[in-house]
């Protein structure tokens, strides 16, 4: 090396080799991963690419002291959702990673918590980008599937019934009370907190839904506001069943109005809501069986009954409950407040 040449490792490749790059597996699709200008894949013969990105920004979807392992772990399973939403096979994924310092301790926490659940998927990180700046997290993650049967939100029909994966609100009532919102039992803390935390995505249960469900989104920004879009892509009406929603057990502490917030308007659940014809309704619950996860009727899809398709909501007596008055709206990043 002469004095002006390039060290061949700098501390932001060895940042990348230390905590992100890690062999491919043999007979895996990766032809090339992280390394090069960029990764080689292959993909399986008739299938259409599924590809979805989101990011989390500090102190805009985790607080500044959230668990490393957690966050990692979390950054990847939000990604992972959208794929479960569209029944696709998550195959690859990438992260772009924006970090205030290099402090080996937190990348190792934040690697073991995103790898575990990407092992537990067998999905490979396959590239992305190492910068300096305030802490934000990037993943871009790709799927493959057959886009005929591929879960759209376009695809409900008046008639269809829809379903719910697991429980809401639990997430919702974990960030009120970690935001000191809400006074919790002890006991409960760790369940809503860990439903904030550590979401589970529902992969195995969106293709299992595949031929059985007709359109299908996940919960992340609130039930009312993510079913809207079905119902604005559909052109349909949604009536929900208030008494109905499989609600988390941590919402029985709570009063009616957190309650509701948190069930209809809180996000973060990362479960599966879609539509599916009456006749499927056997079929569904084998497949609650088959992939251990509840899955609830929680309403069903009409013909508009107003200018534009909407999102209804009835109580125990079956009356229409006014969302607006009750200030129940889908999280927006730049909603006017
Ligand atoms: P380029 O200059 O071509 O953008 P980089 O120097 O940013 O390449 O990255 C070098 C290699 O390391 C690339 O293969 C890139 O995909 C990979 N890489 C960079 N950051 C990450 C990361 N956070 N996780 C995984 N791979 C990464
Ligand atoms: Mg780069």
């Amino acid at each position: 090396m002469t004095a002006n040449s390039v060290p061949e490792f700098s501390p932001e490749f060895a940042l990348i080799a230390k905590h992100f790059a890690r062999p491919a597996k043999a007979g895996s699709q990766v032809l090339l991963g992280v390394g090069d200008d960029c990764a080689l894949l292959s993909v399986n013969a008739g299938k259409a690419i599924a590809v979805s990105t989101d990011t989390l920004v500090e102190g805009v979807h985790f607080f500044k002291d959230v668990s490393a392992e957690s966050l990692g772990h979390k950054a990847l399973a939000v990604n992972l959702s959208d794929l479960a939403a569209m029944g696709a096979t998550a195959r690859f994924f990438t992260l772009a990673i924006t970090l205030p310092a290099v402090d080996d301790a937190w990348l190792a926490a934040f690697a073991r918590g995103m790898f575990a659940l990407a092992d537990q998927h067998g999905i490979a990180l396959v590239g992305g980008d190492t910068t300096r700046g305030p802490l934000s997290i990037t993943i871009t993650v790709i799927g493959e599937q057959d886009a005929a049967t591929a879960l759209r939100r376009d695809a409900a029909k008046a008639g269809q019934d829809i379903w719910l994966s697991g429980t809401v609100g639990g997430a919702a009532l974990g960030l009120r009370y970690l935001q000191g919102h809400v006074a919790l039992k002890p006991n409960v803390v760790p369940r809503a907190v860990a439903r904030l935390e550590r979401p589970d995505p529902r992969l195995a249960l969106g293709r299992a839904l595949l031929g059985v469900a007709t359109a299908a989104i996940d919960v992340s920004d609130g039930l009312i506001g993510d079913l809207s879009h079905i119902c604005n892509r559909s052109k349909l009406d949604a009536v929900l069943d208030w008494p109905s929603l499989p609600l988390h057990p941590a919402l029985l502490s709570v009063g009616p109005e957190m309650r509701m917030q948190c069930a209809l308007a809180g996000g973060d659940d990362y479960e599966l809501c879609f539509t599916a014809p009456i006749d499927a309704r056997d079929a569904i619950r084998d497949i609650a069986t088959a992939v251990d996860t509840p899955l609830t009727r929680v309403g069903a899809l009409i013909v508009p009954t107003g200018e534009a398709p909407r999102v209804l909501v009835r109580d125990e007596l079956a009356s229409v409950l006014d969302l607006t008055a009750l200030g129940l709206h889908a999280y927006d990043h730049f909603a006017l407040r």
